[in-house]
């Protein structure tokens, strides 16, 4: 099964495919962590990428498309994949339906998480992950149980996204409405385009996208 959740920054993308990616048993693809990634490498592309996504504002389409081409043909994603941040732009998702055709894969649900704007700055500003093994954390909504160690691995190192900054949040909002937001029509035209409610609480919203997958096998 291959989909694509859709969504606005703050929207609970990571969250839900991190979910579905242990139910399902398909890959989670977050072009978001693989340019964090190389970042840290310290990559050329890292290097590029690093003031784009300090401004908010994205990376050219024929790279982050090359670099999925790549992701999606490795081998934990036979079984599937989510798309999580990828495609962003028209020109993105035209990329995504041709590499799929050549591979003779199909995709199977565009799942949208709708959220308002108005909550999307809060839900950005406060959250934070934990250093060693990625758990997601925020500050209002999911505190680590016992103050700066971490629930899962019991580490006492967190992150916080550089471009998670109020300054930052509004340019990645304004890109999202401008060149995100036309991919919803997109879908739409292919059937394939389907919403959850992503005010609701993590486990509701999880409960709406599984109504719509299916049980896994
Ligand atoms: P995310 O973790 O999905 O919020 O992505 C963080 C940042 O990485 C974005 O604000 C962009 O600068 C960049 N980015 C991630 N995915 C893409 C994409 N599909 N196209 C262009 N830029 C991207």
């Amino acid at each position: 099964m291959n989909l694509i959740l859709l969504g606005p920054p703050g929207a609970g993308k990571g969250t839900q495919a991190k979910r579905l990616e242990e139910r399902y048993g398909i890959a989670q693809i977050s072009t978001g962590d693989m340019l964090r990634a190389e970042v840290r490498s310290g990559s050329e592309i890292g290097l590029q990428a690093k003031g784009i996504m300090e401004r908010g504002e994205l990376m050219p389409d024929a790279i982050i498309t090359a670099m999925l081409a790549l992701r999606v043909s490795k081998p934990d994603c036979a079984r599937g994949f989510i798309l999580d941040g990828f495609p962003r732009t028209t020109p993105q998702a035209e990329a995504l339906d041709i590499m799929l055709r050549e591979k003779g894969l199909q995709l199977d649900h565009v799942i949208e998480l709708k959220v308002d704007d108005s909550a999307l700055v809060e839900r950005i500003a406060g959250r934070f992950t934990c250093a060693k093994c990625g758990e997601g954390y925020h500050d209002s909504f999911k505190a680590p149980k016992v103050k700066g160690v971490c629930d899962v691995c019991g580490s006492t190192e967190f992150n916080r996204r550089a471009d998670d900054k109020a300054e930052t949040v509004a340019a990645r909002l304004e890109a999202y409405h401008r060149q995100t937001a036309p991919l919803l029509p997109y879908y739409a035209a292919q059937g394939k385009l389907q919403g959850v409610d992503g005010m609701a609480s993590m486990s509701e919203v999880a409960i709406q996208i599984e109504a719509i997958l299916g049980v896994p096998d």
